[in-house]
């Protein structure tokens, strides 16, 4: 029976596959007394040499979809499931307590995570903690008859559905084989839905159900235009999604043939179209699209994509890579935002109530000198290869600003006396938390430039978890309020003589691009697949019409839908 389910769109774009499920089973197990121990430890054998068929079979796949480097954690899992150490361990445990095998495997495994993790002045070994956990899982899943899911073995086309995705599950998927995905929760501004745009994609978040009403290998189709997912759809229903999807490409094709046009109005004034990427691999798009910078390099994804802290060496072969890339042309480097919704499994961070207001960004930067110091070398040398601007994240004060700015020139110094070479470069901050956007004038006194972080910004200020699909309802780019906040932002720093951009998705929002303009933004960060569809709409646009736009809509709506009607009143009377 076919069922549609309505969500938030969160990648353009249409795909039809078979579901994939990446929803962990329940491993829970009971205790229970065993007479035949030597039935048992056969069982627990059995369990063992089926995970290992099983393991070698992903290392397989991983290495010829993903790579050596991948698969090498195949390998670390490979050597647990052969150490008689640890599953001799177990076998002696099942026999000396004749308790059945699951509890006997967790016990082992608990205490080899406490070993390994207690120690501190071996990070190698510390991360084979969290091996011991992903083989014990297996091991456990094999014992309770159920199936884990592999996404590293996926090797046909997909629609993978999750319950959530990090964005390091995000950034494993293999775009070969996955066409879209589908969660039950989410918001078009978590970090998996915008990885999902730079990825190109469809996605669509915050089902609700999804995982619950769709079954492993149903055909199921993901809308990412409109933000719905519809499960064994019907033939008709297929051959309609496909012509959506069809209709969708064409009009992509169209705004290709801008990607070596300058962003200029229909009036011939150039504003900056720049690109938000996540790593040095994300510049094709960067180039495919025509951006004219980049406007945000949210380097916590090379973190985030490494097993341990990246050294001063990589992170500079990485920031240098992006530099080289554009030629001249601006590069906006943001210092980590860790904390949030974005973890490091090698960075063991306190549990916190409300994480999204706790030790993050620019937070965790000054609480841990060390790692933000190695990251400023890393920038620092990075510099002399082309046009660097170093931005801080969710700066709320200008303590913190300072402190960030002291260390930084301390650095420099350090450098310079070393004789490295450094090259001129700009500072900036983001304005991401409401507090910094009220006090933008004192801020933009210290600053070379602004970038508007809209997602951050927004959530802040609706008091609206970005990720929670339940007050999605609340992201409310358009809200007075929130253009308030922006419109200051923008005032403030004219008004010292400092440039300002927008990196948040509004940067990207074909209804929020006329009330920028207006503004007078300077600079527009978006997803590189936003880029040409903007373009488009700004050579629709005169400024000489947009006067008095922007005041309509911080003094006169009162609303974020006001504000939709405003802008399409707007372009349906001057659109050119
Ligand atoms: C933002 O908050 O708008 C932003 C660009 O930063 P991030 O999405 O990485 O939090
Ligand atoms: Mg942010």
């Amino acid at each position: 029976m076919t069922k549609t389910l309505n969500g938030i769109a969160a990648s353009d774009g249409i795909a039809v596959a078979p579901a994939y499920l990446l929803v962990e089973p329940d491993l829970s197990f009971t205790k229970k007394a065993i007479e035949d121990v030597g039935a048992e430890v056969l069982r627990f054998k059995k369990a063992i040499t089926d995970s290992g068929a099983e393991v070698e079979a992903i290392r397989d796949v991983a290495k010829k979809t993903l790579g050596e480097e991948e698969s090498q954690v195949f390998e670390a899992h490979l050597m647990i499931l052969n150490d008689p150490e640890f599953t001799g361990a177990i076998e002696t445990e099942i026999k000396n307590a004749k308790e059945n095998a699951e509890v006997a495997l967790d016990a082992t495994a608990q205490n080899f995570i406490a070993i390994f993790e207690g120690m501190t002045d071996n990070p190698y070994m510390q991360e084979r903690a969290a091996d011991v956990r992903d083989v014990t899982k297996r091991v456990m899943a094999h014992l309770l008859g159920k199936q884990l899911p592999d996404p590293a073995s996926i090797d046909h086309e997909v629609v993978v559905v999750a319950h959530d995705l990090t964005p390091s599950d995000t950034a494993q998927l293999n775009k070969k084989f996955v066409k879209g995905f589908v969660t039950d929760v989410g918001g078009r501004t978590a970090h998996s839905a915008i990885m999902a745009r730079s990825l190109e994609l469809p996605a669509v978040v915050g089902t609700e159900t999804i995982t619950t009403d769709v079954e492993n290998g149903q055909l199921l189709v993901v809308d990412g235009l409109d933000g719905s997912a519809v499960i064994l759809p019907s033939d008709a229903e297929v051959t309609k999604f496909e012509a959506k999807g069809a209709a969708f490409k064409k009009q992509k094709a169209e705004w290709r043939k801008l990607k070596d046009e300058p962003s200029t109005t229909a009036d011939g004034k150039h504003f900056l179209i720049a690109a938000n990427i996540g790593t040095p691999n994300d510049m094709t798009g960067v180039k495919d699209n025509g951006a004219e910078a980049v406007g945000l390099y949210r380097t916590e994804f090379l973190y985030m994509n490494s097993s341990d802290f990246p050294t001063e060496d990589d992170q500079f072969a990485a920031y240098k890579a992006v530099i080289e890339g554009m030629d001249g042309k601006p590069v906006v480097i943001r210092t980590m935002d860790i904390g949030g919704d974005k973890h490091l499994d090698y960075w063991d961070l306190p549990d916190e109530m409300n994480p999204f207001l706790g030790i993050r960004a620019i937070r965790l930067s000054l609480k841990n000198e060390a790692i933000f110091r190695t990251q400023l070398r890393a920038l620092l040398r990075a510099s002399a290869f082309g046009r660097l601007c170093i931005m801080f994240p969710m700066i709320g004060a200008l303590g913190e600003l300072r402190k960030a700015k002291q260390i930084l020139k301390e650095e420099h110094e350090a450098l310079s006396k070393q004789g490295v070479k450094i090259g001129k470069y700009e500072i900036g901050m983001m304005i991401e938390v409401p507090a910094a956007a009220i006090l933008a004038d004192q801020f933009a006194k210290e600053v070379d430039f602004f970038s508007i972080g809209t997602n951050d910004l927004i959530q802040y200020t609706m008091a609206a978890d970005r990720g929670n699909d339940n007050v999605s309802y609340l992201y409310q780019p358009y809200n007075p309020s929130v253009l308030r906040l922006i419109k200051h932002t923008i005032d403030a720093a004219h008004a010292a003589g400092i440039w300002v951009g927008m990196c948040g998705e509004a940067a990207g929002d074909a209804t929020m691009f006329p009330i920028l303009l207006s503004m007078g933004l300077d600079e527009y960060s978006m997803s590189a697949t936003s880029i040409l569809r903007i373009r488009s709409e700004m050579k629709r646009i005169d400024t000489r019409d947009l006067a008095g736009l922007a005041d309509k809509a911080v003094n006169e709506s009162l609303t974020n839908a006001d504000n939709e009607q405003l802008v399409a009143d707007f372009m349906a009377k001057h659109s050119k």
